[in-house]
């Protein structure tokens, strides 16, 4: 798992959630998918690990990959029966909330959708998602991620899937390194802390 620290901005968001993370003190790494899916959950067995992460499509690239339902099966059940207790993607490294261009923030909003709906099939809790990144500013970029953020929570409503920011160093132009600015972006709107 990353060393960066997760919050969780989903509108399932609750204390109870958040302590019991903190209290599994849970060990996890980032697992290769190579030769399948299923791979990363072996690995992770091999590893004897409680959590692993994934990602479930080329993390480089748009092109979305579907996970039919006998797929998501078969993973699920090598997952109940792995002795792994909890699973985490990590979304596209293309989406960008912040993106000066409209274009692409929609087209990250479709894709953050899609890794939240492969994360239901597989039975994975959370996606990781890096903030984004602005030439505009570091306000206009949070509020734009929160502005973004509201609906996909709105589209997502009935997912049990959480969507996690990740902080980041606050290179570049990215937005995550004023990590506190951005979280009272998110809960300064309502509809993110449902
Ligand atoms: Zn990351």
């Amino acid at each position: 798992m990353h060393e960066n620290i997760l919050v969780i901005v989903h509108p399932h968001l609750n204390a109870d959630i958040c302590n019991s993370i903190c209290l599994y003190n849970m060990l996890g790494v980032h697992c290769s998918v190579a030769g399948g899916l299923g791979n990363a959950l072996s690995q992770a067995q091999t590893l004897g690990i409680d959590t692993f992460q994934i990602f479930t499509k080329n993390q480089r690239q748009w092109k979305e990959r579907t996970i039919d339902e006998e797929e998501g099966k078969s993973f699920r059940n090598h997952f109940d029966q792995s002795g792994v207790k909890i699973g985490f993607s990590h979304t596209t490294y293309l989406i960008n909330l912040a993106s000066d261009d409209e274009i692409h923030r929609q087209k990250s909003i479709l894709a953050l959708l899609s890794e939240v709906r492969r994360c239901e099939i597989l039975g994975l809790s959370y996606t990781v998602l890096h903030p984004g990144s602005t030439k505009s500013g570091e306000e206009v970029g949070i509020q734009r991620i929160a502005e973004e953020l509201r609906k996909i929570m709105a589209a997502t409503s009935s997912s049990e899937v959480m969507i996690l920011l990740e902080n980041t160093a606050g290179q570049g132009f990215s937005i995550g390194g004023n990590f506190l600015n951005l979280c009272a972006e998110c809960y300064r709107n309502r509809s993110l802390q449902q």
